[in-house]
């Protein structure tokens, strides 16, 4: 069968399965070696050249679900990230930076791209204008994610792609916070597609691991240098991610219909200061969202008004967990300024329009009901405190 051809639950489940040649069972073994013979085999196998039998086809399954032509499993989205970085950047190199981004890939260009002579810059905003600007003669790569953590902002990405490809620039995007279901980048002709397979991939909030998918080519130059950042994945849990992802895309669907609705309700809710959702016709990027994105995805954030506390109130959930991370089917909030976002100070996190009681909402798969219940007797406690 060709992949172009199946649905996107056929892929989920069957594109990827690990042959069972021996006994014919109905899903993948799981093959834990670590040692494979080397004579007279058309492959040297081994776990960090990240071709051992479970790392091969579930990286199929990635690639198939990215619209490219190969992917790379890593042992987190941080390892995927930093191998991919330093696979396309050299001394001397300079790379242009989405502003808004997950905050472990800002320190590691912050903190570590100078020792190794990279040039970065930030870009003023998320206009493509602003892309354009930062762009310098040794400019290499764009490195762009969207929707941006935790205002939900979006970035062009046809126009970031195309921009890059007038510039003989690579384009990268970390595709996490809408999950290959909701955003398909090579479509809109980004070159490589980063995830941390921790969120949606996994699903269950048990795994950390991450994925590249991009041509051959580029998984070629991204394996020399994986090879030598051993960021590979244990096959133990590549089969566990491969049992995941089985279901993500009936997940993240479920996922994003209770998303739109819990916007909604919080949207027109008296104790609500600001909704940030790029399915709401309020968005400032609603139109773009139709535009790239399948649905809205399922993550939001909102700001209560500011009489109430957002601390409080977090701990007046019952259902709904105040947790770090995101995208598990358990629903989550948390508190940026607490949390991904509490090494800024204060006047930093305001210019960027994160207050102190914005809080985001990583929307599970529960039903809809008990969750805005949920909401409603924990908003009562805080009100009445
Ligand atoms: C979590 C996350 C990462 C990092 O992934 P790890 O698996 O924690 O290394 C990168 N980007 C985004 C958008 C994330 O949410």
């Amino acid at each position: 069968m060709k992949n172009k051809k199946l649905g996107i639950n056929t892929i989920c489940t069957h594109v990827g399965e690990t042959p069972d040649l021996q006994f014919k069972g109905a899903v993948s073994p799981m093959y834990m070696s670590s040692s494979y013979e080397f004579m007279d085999v058309d492959v040297k196998r081994y776990p960090r050249y990240f071709n051992t039998p479970n790392q091969e086809y579930l990286a199929k399954k990635i690639a198939a679900l990215e619209h490219a032509e190969a992917a790379m499993i890593f042992g987190s989205g941080m390892a995927a990230i930093s191998t991919v970085l330093f696979a396309f950047l050299k001394a001397g190199d300079h790379v242009v930076v989405q502003n808004d981004i997950y905050g472990g890939t800002r320190n590691l260009i912050e903190k570590h791209f100078e020792d190794y002579n990279i040039a970065f810059t930030f870009t003023k905003d998320l206009e493509i204008s602003s892309f354009k600007a930062c762009i310098q003669p040794n400019t290499k790569l764009i490195y762009i994610e969207t929707p941006s953590n935790p205002l939900l902002k979006l970035v062009d990405i046809e126009a970031v792609a195309t921009l890059a490809k007038s510039e003989n620039i690579v384009s990268v995007i970390d595709n996490t916070f809408a999950s290959p279901i909701v955003q398909n980048p090579v479509d809109f002709g980004i070159d490589i597609v980063l995830h941390s397979a921790t969120k949606y991939f996994g699903g269950h909030s048990d795994i950390c691991a991450g994925a590249v998918a991009t041509t051959q080519e580029y998984i070629d130059t991204i394996w020399k240098t994986g090879i030598a950042f051993g960021g590979s994945l244990s096959d133990y849990t590549v089969w566990l991610l491969e049992r995941s992802m089985k279901t993500l895309a009936i997940r993240v669907k479920a996922q994003q219909r209770n998303a739109k609705k819990l916007a909604k309700f919080l949207n027109t809710h008296s104790a609500v200061e600001k909704v940030y959702y790029p399915g709401l016709k309020s968005h400032e990027n609603h139109e773009l969202a139709k535009k790239q994105m399948k649905g809205y995805g399922a993550m939001l954030s909102f700001e209560l008004k500011e009489n109430i506390d957002a601390a409080l109130f977090l701990k007046a959930l019952q259902l709904i967990k105040p947790s770090m991370s995101l995208a598990g089917i358990e629903s989550t909030m948390l508190l940026p300024s607490k949390t991904s976002h509490s090494l800024l100070t204060a006047e930093a996190r305001e210019e960027q329009g994160i207050k102190d009681g914005l809080i985001r909402f990583s929307v599970g798969i529960e039903s809809k009901t008990d969750l805005i219940e949920d909401i409603e007797q924990a908003l009562k406690q805080v009100l009445h405190a």
